[in-house]
C-alpha cells in the first residue's frame, strides 16, 4: 500500500509509539493520585507542556489536552468570545478554514453572533487590505488558519494578527498543518490561540493540544473534577500526552530535513507529471506554501474516480479534506479560490518524511495508465 494521504493522518513515529508503549505499561497512575507513582505521571504531564511550549516558542501560555483539534477549536471559540465579550459580538474568518470551525461559528451565528467571510485570493491567500476592511469596532474575533488542509497555502499570521489586536480584536489560528511543515514561532505570530493534533504529525489519534495566552480567563468548558485549571475536566490521557509531545519535539527537531526531503518529492513529482503527458494544473500556489500539501487537477476525470482507481491500485490520496473524502460533494475551498470545475476534478496529494521517490514512480505510472487513454480519446 502506498500511502500519499499524510494531511489526513500519518504513520506513528517508531519512538513515539514505543513512549506510549512504555507509559502504558508502567506508569498507569491517576495523575491527580498522590502516591509516588501519581505524583511521577503528573510531574511527566508537565514537562510534557514545557516540551510543547518551547518547541514552539510560546510563553505565558497555558497548554490544554483535549481528543481532537476539532475539539481545540470548538472550545478555543467558545473561550475567546467569552473572554471579549464586552469588545461585541462579531467574528471574522477566511472562507476557507476547517469545517471544525465554520460549523463552530454557524452555531454561533444562530445565537446571536454576526460573522464576515475574508475572501482568500486565488492563491488561497489572506490579503491584509481585505482582512482590514472587514474588521468593526465591534470585532471580538479574527480567525485564520496558518496552513490550509487542501492547498497548503500559508498565511502571514504575524501581520494578521497585528490588524486584529490593532482593533483590540483577538486573534485564533488553526495550526494543525503548519507544525512540522514550516517555521513555526508562536511569540512571533503573536496568536491567542492555537492547536495541534497528534495524529497529522506522526503521532497517535485521540490527542492534540490547545494553546492559549494565559491572559484568557475563562469558566469551565467541561465540569467536573477540575482537572486542566478547571476548563477540561477528567483523568488526563497521560500516555497520549507523552506521545504528544514526543512527536511535536521530533517534528521541531527534523523539520529542515523533513522539508528537504518533501521538497525533493514535489520537485520530483511535478517533473515526472511534466514529462508524463498528462493535461494538469497545480492549485497549490508555487511559495507561500507547504510542500508536504499538493492539489492538483486532472483534466477530465472526476475526483471521486480517479481516487477508487487509485485505490484499487494500492494507492491511498483522498479528493480532498479527510472529513469530506467519504462525500461525493466538490471541495468548498477550491470552489472558493478557483471554481467548481476546477473542485470537481481536483484530489490532494500529501507526503510525508516516510515517501520515497519510488512511490512517485509508481504513482505517475498509474496516473499515466488511469488517465492518458480519457484524455486522449478527448482531446
Ligand atoms: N483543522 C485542520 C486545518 C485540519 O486539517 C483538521 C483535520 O484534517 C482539523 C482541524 C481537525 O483535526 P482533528 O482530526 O484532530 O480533529
Amino acid at each position: 500500500m502506498i500511502y500519499f494521504d499524510n494531511a489526513a493522518s500519518t504513520k506513528v513515529d517508531k519512538s513515539v509509539s514505543n513512549e506510549i508503549i512504555n507509559y502504558l505499561e508502567n506508569f498507569y497512575a491517576n495523575p491527580s493520585s498522590t502516591h509516588a507513582m501519581g505524583r511521577k505521571v503528573r510531574n511527566d504531564i508537565n514537562c510534557a507542556k514545557q516540551k510543547i511550549l518551547d518547541s514552539i516558542n510560546a510563553k505565558n501560555c497555558n497548554v490544554f489536552f483535549t481528543q481532537s483539534a476539532t475539539e481545540c477549536n470548538n472550545i478555543a471559540i467558545c473561550k475567546l468570545l467569552d473572554y471579549n465579550i464586552n469588545k461585541g459580538k462579531h467574528i471574522v474568518c477566511s472562507n476557507i478554514e476547517h469545517s471544525s470551525i465554520t460549523e463552530t461559528l454557524e452555531h454561533y451565528k444562530m445565537i446571536g453572533y454576526d460573522i464576515s467571510y475574508v475572501e482568500a485570493n486565488n492563491l488561497g491567500i489572506i490579503e491584509s487590505e481585505k482582512l482590514k476592511s472587514s474588521i468593526r469596532e465591534d470585532t471580538s474575533l479574527v480567525i485564520i488558519m496558518h496552513v490550509n488542509n487542501e492547498v497548503g497555502s500559508i498565511q502571514d499570521i504575524k501581520t494578521l494578527s497585528r490588524i486584529a489586536h490593532d482593533n483590540g480584536s483577538l486573534f485564533y489560528s488553526d495550526t494543525v498543518q503548519s507544525i512540522g511543515h514550516c517555521n513555526f514561532d508562536f511569540a512571533d505570530m503573536n496568536v491567542d490561540g492555537m492547536c495541534i493534533s497528534a495524529h497529522k504529525i506522526h503521532g497517535p489519534k485521540g490527542i492534540a493540544a490547545l494553546i492559549l495566552k494565559n491572559k484568557i480567563t475563562y469558566s469551565p468548558y467541561i465540569y467536573g473534577g477540575g482537572q486542566q485549571n478547571n476548563l477540561i475536566s477528567g483523568t488526563e490521557n497521560s500516555h497520549g500526552i507523552i506521545g504528544l509531545a514526543k512527536a511535536v519535539s521530533l517534528a521541531k527537531e527534523n523539520l529542515e530535513k523533513n522539508i528537504a526531503h518533501i521538497f525533493k518529492l514535489k520537485e520530483y513529482l511535478i517533473d515526472c507529471l511534466n514529462k508524463s503527458g498528462i493535461h494538469y494544473k497545480l492549485n497549490t500556489p508555487s511559495y507561500n506554501s507547504v510542500a508536504n500539501i499538493i492539489s492538483i487537477r486532472f483534466y477530465d476525470i472526476s475526483n471521486s474516480i480517479l481516487v477508487n482507481r487509485l485505490d484499487m491500485m494500492g494507492i491511498c490520496i483522498s479528493a480532498g479534506s479527510a472529513c469530506s473524502s467519504g462525500s461525493v460533494l466538490p471541495s468548498q475551498v477550491i470552489i472558493n479560490i478557483d471554481d467548481l470545475s476546477t473542485a470537481k476534478e481536483t484530489i490532494r496529494i500529501s507526503f510525508s518524511k516516510y515517501n520515497t521517490h519510488e512511490e512517485i514512480d509508481y504513482l505517475v505510472d498509474a496516473l499515466k495508465k488511469i488517465i492518458l487513454p480519457i484524455q486522449n480519446m478527448k482531446r
